[in-house]
């Protein structure tokens, strides 16, 4: 899903924040260009543009998008950071070892057979696929 400015400001302000332009771009590339990034990751992108850009205005905006539901924060096993994916509906993640950089992979391309006890209700399965990319 790719929003554009106008989108995007519409989304700050439904979420309380003024579309500042340091905002804006931080939601442009978390949304639009890049791939399952942590807090840091996005800090050290818009230093770029932004030098002195705070580390609490990355961690504000991005919580703003997660409360708007453009992206949602996921932690795995293999990492203590949150990252924050702006793809929403359901799916898995292929991570390449090598790189550390994952991949989505759509709920149709893995096939899961569940075997459990009667008495239970199944909310929600992750999976994360580990290997390398030939
Ligand atoms: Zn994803």
């Amino acid at each position: 899903m790719t929003l554009s400015s106008e989108e995007i400001r519409t989304e700050l302000k439904r979420a309380g924040m003024r579309p500042t332009a340091q905002r804006l771009t931080i939601c442009q590339y978390v949304l639009n260009q890049a791939n399952h990034p942590s807090v840091e990751d996005i800090k050290a992108w818009v230093d770029d543009k932004f030098p002195g850009i705070s580390l609490a205005t990355v961690y504000n905006t991005v919580h703003a998008l997660e409360t708007a539901g453009l992206v949602q924060a996921i932690r795995f096993d293999h990492s203590d950071k949150v990252i924050y994916d702006s793809n929403t509906e359901p799916h898995f993640h292929f991570l390449d070892e090598d790189s550390g950089t994952l991949l989505d992979i759509q709920p149709e391309q893995v096939q899961i057979n569940l075997n459990l006890p009667e008495d239970v209700l199944v909310n929600d399965i992750s999976i994360l696929i580990r290997g390398k990319r030939q």
